[in-house]
């Protein structure tokens, strides 16, 4: 049955969130793909451009899911001569599972993954460099709880990073961008993945996610500093940024 995600009631979401990582966990590269065009691969780039880590960091990368942050990060610390530190934190066991399976094929040995709920951080207070977060807060039940640990365990100076899909800012692409992903993506999703509502339930975490102002507004209720945004792709994603003071 294709039923709306939206009116599952709230202490059944993160069940669903779970069913649909788990789901897809296999084929997740193939998904962010169908959903992106292979932008995905390019935004993620800019991403940790902008986050731009140092050598002697602590990284926590949330919701890191199979690492594609995680790798990126260990790789631009590397690049500048340092030897990266960096934990994935994901509530989902079947995700980090395919990400350990990636980092062992890639030799990549400087990553810590941990099990763990975004809006209740299994980290001490003041312990991170920085923290990113990737394509995951729209999937999270309580925003606010997540942001309020991003800064707990966030050390004071220390940088908030976050890539989400936001609201297209471009006359025309708004609709044509409606169009592809209410109609075509989870038709798409059926095909590819024989799973047809994990796609529907992306497409309206998507829609549900407060755009850029908005979001912007509550990191900084969270408590952080500095916010700024970046557009991606004339706003089929955005990057959200913030200090610790
Ligand atoms: N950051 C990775 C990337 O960009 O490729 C993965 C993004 S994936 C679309 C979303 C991830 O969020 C999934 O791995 C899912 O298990 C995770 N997730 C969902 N709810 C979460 C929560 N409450 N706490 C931590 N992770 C969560």
């Amino acid at each position: 049955a294709s039923f709306g995600f939206r009116d599952v009631p709230e202490a059944e979401k993160e069940k669903l969130v779970r069913g649909v990582f788990s789901s897809v966990a296999k084929n997740y590269d193939l998904m962010n793909d169908l959903m992106s065009g292979g932008v995905h691969r390019l935004w993620k780039d800019v991403f940790v451009g902008w986050l731009n880590p140092q050598p002697g960091w602590k990284c926590l990368d949330v919701a890191g899911g199979t690492g594609d942050i995680a790798f990126r990060i260990a790789g631009a610390v590397r690049k500048r001569g340092g030897e990266p530190d960096v934990t994935v934190c994901d509530i989902n066991p079947d995700m980090l599972a395919e990400g350990q399976v990636r980092a062992e094929k890639k030799g990549e040995t400087a990553l810590t993954w941990v099990e763990g709920n975004a809006e209740h951080l299994p980290f001490a207070d003041n312990s991170f460099d920085s923290y990113t977060i990737a394509f995951g807060i729209r999937n999270v039940t309580h925003i606010e709880n997540a942001l309020a640990e991003a800064r707990r365990v966030l050390k004071p100076g220390g940088r908030f990073l976050c890539l989400e899909f936001s609201q297209v800012v471009v006359p025309g692409l708004d609709v044509l961008y409606d169009k592809f992903s209410f109609h075509l993506l989870p038709t798409i999703g059926e095909w590819v993945a024989k799973d047809r509502e994990s796609y529907q339930y992306l497409v309206e975490s998507i829609r549900r996610f407060p755009n850029q102002a908005r979001f912007a507004r509550m990191i900084e209720e969270a408590g952080l500093s500095q916010v700024k945004v970046r557009n991606l792709s004339g706003g089929i994603s955005a990057m959200h940024s913030a200090w610790k003071i």
